[in-house]
């Protein structure tokens, strides 16, 4: 069994999901290739997910479910997401019910866990309006308040499973002159509403996830009762972007998902197909695509799983974190699909050819991650605004208090350490204590240093991953001095100058983030990982945003990271720093076994 407790969880839902390929299981790629050609909404797999009771690990142990960290959940979404992104998304609008679990009243909490424990519900997040797209404080959506409750009024426009779910979380206006505090959170549920007072708006018909329930909700002259109200009157915005903090992060799971199954598909034709006389894969171009994919890939995980402990340990940095994930993350793993599609040639164009179609499936319904819960430029935006305080707090800490910055970022990315409880009320809106991932370079560079001793290490692979890191370093300064120098002001239209600096921020702490990946887990997660020759080459990688191939080190030959990926491949197992057992394909009837059998009949 996988050592790592919380991959145990995954691994099980792989195993009782079965091999994708065998049409005959419940979200084999056949099956949920045919609803997406219907458009249907994939009821059956929900049902089969709520029997699994993966409902529990989307309620806290302390409201009376089974969820305990959010790297053990990105690990499970994978599983669905790798599958199919439309269940993936439908079941997991659930986790919505966060804003519950963080605001909501213990009345409010045993509502929701035991409706979505006894009675397999759902919920959805109404906060879009048609005519307002980004602009939350915009909304046309009127809560007024009358004795007992508040009479909602208004549209939301378009909601993930605003039809098929029982919850809505409404935002709506409750204060006209309130500004930032104009907005409240409802958690209507529709069973305690007057039908009469609400209809849900047709189908939306979309390029990817075509089976998703996207539609909408029309509220009319609706009384929803006091007891509806998350959190205090006018907190609503508050709420609001810490949830966005929850769910953006973990947006990375679908991509991620998502980018395992392009490749690994992509990657099986490669092994396959022969072309003048030698399989796809032998060709050096096909294969230095697809293991640059793969290193795309390690380089995701390293700073998701980062952003996933890191609300266990360090809450407050997460404003900033999770929008460094939800920018690079998605935008990274969408353009590995694009990437590979290139070698799975006219097929990748095909909806039917090979596996069912599921890369045409994949490029479709993936293209959504980076849009929804916050698109690139919201997320660029909320982490732009918080630049000039990051510059200032690594000015004021450079140098300070080492053995605790030290303490934390082990505990965050050292995968065995066990982690402290989340605690949702230490988030915060801004992030006002710096960035510990980016903070911690010197520290980094001192550990990487320190291992020059140690002679089971390539002393070549270690020296570049030295300068590379130093690199990596040099170009914060860069940015930092950038940052102090321009006359940035707050507000919507930021120069698209800033958005780039704001991208570069993101790819600098996703290299950081590999660094300590590395540096804290060394010793167990395999000699792959361990030998460091993908950290050098997805240092070098990151490092091609700043400077031109020919100004970074020489790049290293990547036999071992191609013979890593096939052999994962082979083995069934995630294309993943933490490569966990995917299911198994059935026992295939061998030409040997039907040939004895005959043979026995005889
Ligand atoms: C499949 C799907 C599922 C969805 N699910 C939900 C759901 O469950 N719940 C929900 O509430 N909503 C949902 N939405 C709505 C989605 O969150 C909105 O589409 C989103 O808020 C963006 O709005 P918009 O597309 O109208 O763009 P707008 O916000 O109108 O943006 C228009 C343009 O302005 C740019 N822009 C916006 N803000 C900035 C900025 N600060 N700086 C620079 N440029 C900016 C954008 O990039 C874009 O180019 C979903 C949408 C889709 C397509």
């Amino acid at each position: 069994m996988q050592p790592l407790k919380q991959y145990w969880i995954a691994e099980a839902l792989e195993k009782d999901l079965g091999d994708p390929t065998n049409p005959n299981n419940v979200m084999s790629f056949k099956q949920v290739i045919d609803l997406d050609e219907r458009e249907e909404f994939p009821h059956e797999i929900i049902d089969w997910l709520y029997n699994w009771k993966l409902q529990h690990y989307y309620i806290p142990t302390e409201c009376g479910g089974e969820f305990t960290s959010f790297d053990e959940f990105i690990a499970f979404v994978r599983v669905l997401s790798r599958r199919d992104q439309t269940s993936a998304i439908a079941f997991t609008t659930m986790f919505w019910s966060y804003l519950t679990w963080m605001a909501g009243t213990d009345e409010q909490k045993r509502t929701l866990s035991s409706f979505m424990k006894d009675a397999n519900g759902a919920m959805c997040l109404a906060y879009s309006e048609k005519a307002h797209g980004s602009d939350l404080l915009a909304s046309d959506v009127r809560a007024t308040k009358v004795p007992g409750g508040y009479i909602l009024n208004g549209e939301k426009w378009p909601i993930n499973r605003a039809t098929i779910s029982g919850v809505t979380f409404v935002l709506a206006k409750t204060d006209e002159a309130g500004g930032a505090r104009s907005l409240s959170l409802f958690m209507v549920e529709k069973s305690k509403i007057d039908p009469a007072n609400y209809t849900h708006l047709p189908k939306i018909y979309t390029h990817g996830i075509r089976g998703s329930d996207m539609s909408g909700i029309r509220f009319e002259n609706c009384f929803v009762p006091e007891s509806m109200r998350l959190g205090a009157e006018g907190v609503g915005l508050e709420l609001a972007l810490k949830g966005f903090q929850i769910t953006r992060a973990l947006c990375a799971a679908f991509s991620q998902g998502a980018a395992d199954t392009a490749l690994r598909t992509t990657l099986k034709f490669a092994l396959g197909r022969q072309l003048y006389g030698k399989t796809v894969f032998d060709m050096p171009q096909p294969k230095r695509t697809l293991t640059d994919a793969f290193l795309d890939i390690l380089i995701c995980d390293c700073a998701t799983i980062g952003v996933a402990r890191g609300f266990n340990t360090m809450p407050e940095q997460i404003s900033v974190w999770s929008a460094v994930v939800k920018y690079f993350v998605t935008t990274t793993l969408e353009t590995v699909v694009q990437n590979v599609s290139v070698v799975l040639g006219s097929r990748f164009y095909m909806r039917e050819e090979h596996d069912w179609g599921i890369f045409q499936k994949v490029l479709r319904d993936n293209a959504i991650i980076s849009m929804f819960d916050g698109s690139t430029v919201v997320n660029l935006h909320a982490l732009l605004l918080q630049l000039r305080q990051l510059t200032k707090s690594r000015a004021r800490n450079a140098g300070r208090n080492q053995d605790t910055l030290q303490a934390r970022l082990l505990a965050t990315f050292d995968l065995t350490q066990s982690l402290p409880a989340f605690d949702g009320k230490k988030l915060e809106l801004v992030n006002r204590g710096g960035d510990d991932v980016l903070q911690g370079l010197e520290l980094a560079l001192t550990s990487l240093s320190d291992l020059k001793t140690d002679s089971n290490l390539n002393s070549e692979v270690l020296q570049q991953i030295i300068q590379l890191t130093q690199m990596v370093q040099e170009e914060l300064k860069t940015l930092d001095h950038q940052i102090t120098e321009s006359t940035f002001q707050f507000g919507h239209e930021q120069a698209p100058e800033v958005f780039d600096i704001a991208k570069q921020y993101c790819v600098l702490h996703a290299a950081a983030s590999c660094v300590y990946m590395w540096l804290y887990n060394r010793h167990h997660l395999g000699d792959f990982f361990a030998s460091g020759e993908w950290l050098a080459l997805s240092l070098r990688k990151l490092l091609l945003t700043f400077r031109p191939a020919k100004a970074l080190p020489a790049r290293l030959g990547d036999e071992a990271v191609s013979q890593e990926l096939v052999r994962l491949y082979s083995h069934n197992r995630m294309f993943s720093i933490v490569p966990f057992q995917l299911a198994q394909p059935q026992q295939q009837e061998t030409t040997t076994d039907a040939t004895q059998r005959l043979q026995l009949q005889a």
